[in-house]
């Protein structure tokens, strides 16, 4: 009996269990598809990142000794299609029985379960041993409450997996949360560690892709690549973060500049998503950096929070609400992009910065996304479903189930605050006081109103006019309001009026 198992383009885990023995009966697949580079318009780094990924896991489980039929973008028999590649290969190798990794994107999942429904031999999804929670863990935790904590989330985690505890569960400092040690602006120095990625050429992959007809936008560097291709890069990339990042990162997690497009980040998203590293193997390292004495507490802490509390729980969120949560629109904005979110060229330093290297390096940190260019989506009322297709496509490490709540829940508080407790939107005060953007900038980072004002300013007000029905009540914006309601009626007239400039036609207005 021959059995076929599916590996996922995001499922590149060689220490899975399937892989533990080599057995003669079993074919492993892995296709590059046109559903799956089509599905959004993706930055090319992501496109090659993932298949060369591919590319390297098949060859060394073949090295190991296992059976792999690989499927190329531009093979003859590849028919670009999930299922009908699947049907294809079940015929070929007259499979009797097909196995999957649960996916952790809905829509496979459901396209995935859909196709077994109707096959003819039997099938089997089993765990892709990866996360730490189970997708429903979130859902019993918060049941029907309206806000789900993610700092309730994260204790429970804390204590259930046994990190950074003392013995009597208390947490290690006296403290479960560091967040605010970590909001110092970044002068330039320390100095931000040097990049050690390896380089790859990718050249040739990047050409069939093209040549097949693969829409994409961002910069290639098909021939300087630098995102982990297997688990040793991977690991390299850790060891490197804990010994030079990790020990500032804490400091600097909110801090932006533009000297450095990823200060003391440790760019490690891709290698976790894809599954080249185990989301505990990094936690256990960055807790070890601190029980070790090479990093200072709220620095494992911040970044232990993102990967065993935030990254875990917005799974949870995704699996709890999907499929309604993607047409969540709470504000019911829905302008369309403006043309620089492709391009970068405006004016306004900030975004100029974000979407620059976001394009450049198909990589933007947390608060580029978040509090650049997520506030400025928000306060222009950009449809949430046009900003989530943006986001999806752009960032290397962007997989729905944890783009989704990031961008729609998080960032575009489209959920109405499932998520956050209020919309993550700032004036220029923000931005400046965090970065080095507003130096040099065109626009005046003080004036709400006039030509060169900050664009950020009127439309922050603007924005919390014009929604006072809906947010007026929530008591952590009592004082924004208050502020509101103390300019002059002339002062809010004149906002409201270059904020509605503003949102006319960035390309007219020069922005
Ligand atoms: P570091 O800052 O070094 O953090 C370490 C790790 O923590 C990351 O690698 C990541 O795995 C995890 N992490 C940090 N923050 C989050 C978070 N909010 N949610 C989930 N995991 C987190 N992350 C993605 O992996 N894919 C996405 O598509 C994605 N889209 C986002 C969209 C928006 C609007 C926002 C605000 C955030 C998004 N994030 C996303 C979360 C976060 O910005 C990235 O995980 C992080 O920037 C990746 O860079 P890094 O590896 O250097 O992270
Ligand atoms: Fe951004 Fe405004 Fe600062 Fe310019 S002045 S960088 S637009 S926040």
């Amino acid at each position: 009996m021959t059995i076929l198992r599916l590996i996922l383009g995001d499922q590149l885990n060689p220490l899975h269990s399937w892989f533990a023995q080599t057995d003669s009966k079993v074919v492993y697949t892995l296709m590059e598809i046109r559903q799956e580079t089509d599905y959004v318009l993706h930055h090319t780094q992501k496109i090659i990142g993932i298949f060369a990924a591919m590319r390297d896991f098949a060859e060394s489980l073949t090295a190991r000794g296992h059976r792999v039929h690989y499927l190329k973008i531009d093979d003859s028999d590849n028919r670009q299609s999930l299922t009908t590649n699947l049907d294809g290969l079940i015929a070929v190798y007259e499979a009797q029985h097909f196995e999957y990794q649960f996916p952790d994107e809905w829509r496979l999942d459901q396209q995935l379960r859909a196709y077994c429904q109707n096959l003819a031999i039997s099938s089997q999804a089993c765990d892709s041993e990866h996360f730490y929670s189970q997708r429903d863990e979130a859902a019993q935790l918060f049941g029907a409450k309206a806000h789900w904590l993610m700092e309730m989330f994260y204790r429970r985690m804390r204590v259930k997996h046994n990190v950074l505890l003392e013995e009597n569960q208390r947490p290690v400092g006296g403290q479960w949360n560091f967040d605010h040690d970590n909001r110092k602006t970044w002068p330039g120095v320390p100095a931000v560690p040097v990049d050690t990625r390896p380089r790859h050429n990718h050249t040739a992959l990047w050409q069939d892709i093209v040549a097949a007809g693969v829409n994409s936008f961002g910069t290639a560097d098909a021939d300087d690549f630098r995102w982990p291709l297997n688990r040793a890069e991977a690991l390299q990339q850790l060891e490197a973060f804990i010994a030079e990042g990790l020990p500032q990162f804490g400091d600097f997690q909110d801090a932006m500049s533009r000297r450095s497009w990823r200060l003391f980040h440790s760019l490690l998203s891709f290698a976790l998503n894809t599954k080249m590293l185990n989301p505990r193997e990094v936690v256990e390292r960055a807790e070890h950096a601190y029980l070790e004495g090479h990093a200072p507490l709220p620095a494992a802490e911040g970044f232990i929070r993102q990967i065993l509390g935030w990254r875990e729980y917005v799974r949870g969120v995704y699996w709890a609400k999907m499929p309604a949560y993607a047409a969540h629109n709470y504000f019911d904005h829905d302008r369309l992009l403006p043309s620089w979110f492709w391009t970068g060229e405006t004016r306004m330093n900030c975004l100029a910065a974000a979407i620059g290297q976001s394009l450049q390096y198909a990589y933007a940190h947390h608060i580029q996304r978040l509090m650049v260019i997520g506030n400025f989506a928000l306060l222009a009322g950009l449809a949430p479903d046009a900003v989530h297709r943006w986001y999806l496509g752009v960032y290397i490490d962007a997989f729905e189930w944890v783009e989704l709540p990031n961008t729609l829940g998080m960032s575009q508080f489209a959920d109405g605050g499932l998520l956050a407790t209020k919309p993550y939107v700032s004036s220029a005060a923000y931005i400046d006081r965090m970065s080095d953007y507003c130096k040099g900038c065109f626009y005046d980072k003080k004036a709400r109103t006039g030509d060169r004002a900050c664009p950020f300013n009127a439309l922050y007000w603007h924005f919390f006019m014009r929604h006072r029905d809906k947010l007026s009540r929530n008591p952590r914006l009592g004082m924004v309001y208050r502020n509101l309601d103390r300019f002059a009626a002339t002062e809010r007239e004149a906002m409201t009026l270059r904020a509605e400039e503003l949102l006319v036609d960035w390309e007219k207005n020069g922005i």
